[in-house]
């Protein structure tokens, strides 16, 4: 019997409900795990995926594309399978995909955070399966979060000590999640929290979907004078208008990501701090989602793959494979 779910050219496809998840080439039915680039590209006659992530789907793959949704955890058919999204903690609409066939249960998980709750989306869900294909971003033991309330309040403070030598801070970060969570994370500081370059997109999704977050600032020329020496501007790392924040006065930048754990990364960003935090699971946070599901077989895609397969073959006993991805994972900028 061939499998329920394969690689192909245009990324995985599930034969027995004609569907693609994450698709990198244009395909006739796109099943969505989230709306990063690597994810989600534009072209495809038709997507699915959560309903709370369809504004953002739709920022990204344009807003005259086709999109169906889901509430998490309601399945629908899709040719013989049955199909449900359910949360996978990663950003704002990011959803695991479960595949149900003829009693065989494949479950997608996309990118996931279980480490910790994010207020910013709502909190992974473990899914049953017999199984289950995860992504393995840092999927080796050296990656290990710290509590993120710890690594928020290092955050403020180094804000703090930076607005009261009249120091602007500037934290770059990937304009969708990655923005919001620090937003979410970093109300009630030391001076304004202000947001540059295409942070903005993002934002009114996230608070028309009902998610908390703090009053930002946009970085304008007219607003120069109130955000120099006491703000944190979060800018994304491609923002185009870079000429404003040469306006702020002196500037500290720091980077927030699951990368800062090892000092060479920290070195080779040319960043004058290092915070820990990420939107992908850890490497506890991989085992453990692997050993909730109870899946005898694990497909790894989107980073660790040689390492994290054989370690789950060796010391976990299970039927590790590798699923080749045209993307490595994020690039290290981001998560
Ligand atoms: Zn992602
Ligand atoms: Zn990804």
């Amino acid at each position: 019997m061939p499998e329920l779910i394969t690689p192909t050219p245009s990324g995985l496809y599930c034969a027995a409900g004609d569907f693609h998840i994450d698709p990198w080439r244009p395909v006739s039915r796109a099943v969505i795990t989230h709306a990063h680039a690597d994810h989600a590209r534009s072209g495809c006659n038709a997507y699915l995926c959560a309903e709370i992530g369809r504004d953002i789907l739709a920022e990204r793959v344009g807003k005259s594309a086709l999109i169906e949704t889901l509430p998490y955890g309601q399945p629908t058919t899709l040719g013989d399978t049955r199909v449900s999204l359910h949360p996978a903690g990663h950003i704002l609409g990011s959803a695991q995909v479960r595949v149900e066939h003829k009693g065989e249960v494949w479950v997608v998980s996309g990118d996931y955070n279980n480490a910790v709750t994010s207020p910013a989306c709502a909190p992974f869900e473990p899914v049953p399966c017999h199984v289950f294909i995860t992504e393995s971003t840092f999927g080796l033991p050296i990656y290990n979060w710290p509590d993120p309330h710890q690594v928020f309040g290092e955050i403020r403070q180094w804000w703090a000590q930076n607005a009261a030598q009249g120091i602007t801070s500037i934290l770059p970060a990937y304009p969708l999640g990655k923005s919001q969570r620090l937003i979410a994370g970093l109300g009630d500081g030391p001076g304004p929290l202000a947001v540059h370059g295409n942070v903005q997109t993002f934002l009114p999704h996230y608070r028309r979907a009902g998610i908390d977050l703090p009053p930002t600032v946009p970085l304008r020329a007219d607003s120069l004078a109130d955000l120099r020496g006491r703000a944190l501007v979060i800018t994304s790392s491609a923002a185009q208008d870079t000429a404003l924040l040469t306006k702020l006065g002196p500037t500290a930048t720091a980077l927030a990501s699951g990368w800062m754990t090892t000092r060479a990364a920290r070195r080779s960003r040319a960043a004058d701090r290092g915070f820990i935090l990420s939107d992908h699971a850890d490497w506890p946070g991989l085992l453990r989602a692997i050993q909730a599901t109870g899946a005898p077989r694990i497909g790894v895609t989107h980073g660790q793959l040689q390492t994290f397969t054989r370690y789950l073959r060796d010391n976990m006993d299970l039927d590790a494979f590798i699923i080749p991805t045209r993307f490595s994972g994020e690039a290290p900028a981001s998560p």
